[in-house]
């Protein structure tokens, strides 16, 4: 494991921060309300890449690539350019490297923005939205508790990635408000459905993979994990009343069609490099388009918090990529398996991220039971799904020795249904 990569900038040198040298995450960013462009985090700060590309200090392609509200034109242009501009950041950013941006004073305080004076955008545009179901944990905790133990594991789910089709349309940045939703919901005891807000309205703690290279055929395992540009933590907002009655037999639609929010800053596949792990041993071996080749899960220590409105804040769940038992390698070479063309922006869920003990629960629905065994609050009060005001945290580092690669909070705060009578 490589140790802390030094940096002239002092907060990027702090064993707190997400955002040390050896990581450089990849956002979009605006100050008082200025043209929303591409910016790297760098500690405490962020550095404004359309503007060392408009002074020629990077330069990568003849036409401008990071004057743009969004990193999908330099996901386009493939992995020769995603490691000119690591290689090119690490120059200009290292203790020892190239002065010109470190040896000149007016350029640094143009070029190097308090990421907390600025706001942060959808860091790329999502094309499409797949999400999955890769944790076996989680997919026995939900199936026990919709099925029953005896039919928890779908026969298909030790052969296959199981996923369905998403929105892009509903996926949003940290910080975004969501509302609770309106949906169809009939309870065990209900003759009739009903058309009410959503009472068991929960999260996702997921870890999305971002598509950087397209495609058009199949592709292998390790040419589907060599096309991912980098991952974002991802909340999957789920309305799981709404869920259990409309999800057989063609899987969940309005239920997680509401929201899903992703972190600020995507962190590259090169910066979580150090940091891959094995799946684990396979119960049947997948067949040969689905087989491991090399490691491709991820050391990333997740944790969930909630914090009620004038609360305080609670951990609620605390997990790790390698729980999983498909990587996103995987997952995206089935989806390109028949042929299914993948493009620069798609976003792949990784599925609820739970591991084996019951804190390491990656939703509300498994760390309550279905609402049987309401969880604790640090206020003392209980939960089993979301309140009106609760703001949900998602956190996630990995961790190396005396730094750590984190994405920056992935956050979200409930609001109410809106009232049908004032749409009138
Ligand atoms: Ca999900």
């Amino acid at each position: 494991m490589s140790g802390l990569r030094r940096s002239w900038i002092e907060s990027a040198k702090s064993a707190q921060t997400d955002f040390p040298l050896n990581n450089l995450p990849y956002g979009v960013f605006s100050v008082a309300g200025d043209t929303p462009r591409c910016g790297v985090a760098i500690g405490d700060l962020i550095l404004d890449v359309a503007l060392l590309e408009r002074e020629n200090i990077i330069s990568l392609n003849a036409a401008p690539l990071f004057a743009a509200p969004s990193w999908n034109l330099f996901m386009e242009q493939g992995q020769q350019t995603w490691a000119a501009l690591r290689a090119r950041l690490l120059d200009l950013l290292s203790e020892d490297g190239d002065p010109v941006l470190s040896g000149n004073a007016d350029l640094r305080r143009d070029a190097l923005v308090p990421m907390n004076t600025a706001r942060l955008h959808m860091p790329f545009v999502v094309r499409e939205y797949t999400d999955f179901y890769a944790s076996r944990h989680h997919a026995e905790n939900v199936g026990t508790m919709f099925r029953g133990p005896e039919n928890a594991l779908p026969p298909n789910w030790l052969h296959i990635p199981i996923g369905y089709n998403g929105r892009a349309s509903s996926v949003v940045v940290s910080g975004s408000e969501i509302q609770r939703p309106w949906g169809q919901l009939k309870g065990p005891e209900d003759d009739l459905p009903r058309f009410a807000p959503s009472e068991r309205f929960d999260i996702e703690l997921e870890i999305g993979a971002v598509v950087g290279v397209p495609s058009t055929g199949p592709l292998s395992v390790a040419q589907a994990d060599a096309n991912i540009f980098g991952y974002v933590l991802l909340n999957d907002w789920s309305a799981r009343d709404i869920q259990a009655w409309e999800y057989q037999p063609l899987g969940p639609f309005q239920s997680k069609a509401t929201a899903t929010t992703i972190s600020p800053w995507i962190v590259t596949a090169a910066a979580l490099d150090p940091f891959r792990r094995d799946t684990p041993a396979r119960e049947f071996a997948l067949l040969e388009h689905l087989q491991d080749d090399g490691p491709m899960l991820y050391d990333i220590d997740l944790s969930v918090t909630l914090t009620p409105e004038q609360g305080s804040e609670t951990v609620i769940s605390t997990t790790n990529h390698s729980e999983l038992y498909y990587s996103s390698a995987q997952q995206l070479a089935h989806h390109a398996s028949c042929g299914c063309p993948m493009n620069t922006g798609d976003l792949l869920g990784s599925g609820t991220v739970s591991g084996p003990k019951a804190e390491n629960r990656g939703s509300l629905l498994e760390l309550s039971w279905g609402g049987k065994e309401p969880f604790k609050l640090s206020d003392g009060t209980r939960r089993s799904f979301l309140e009106d005001g609760d703001e949900v945290t998602l956190r996630g580092a990995a961790l190396g020795d005396g730094f750590r690669i984190g994405f920056g909070d992935c956050s979200g705060t409930l609001r109410p249904a809106r009232s049908r009578e004032s749409d009138a």
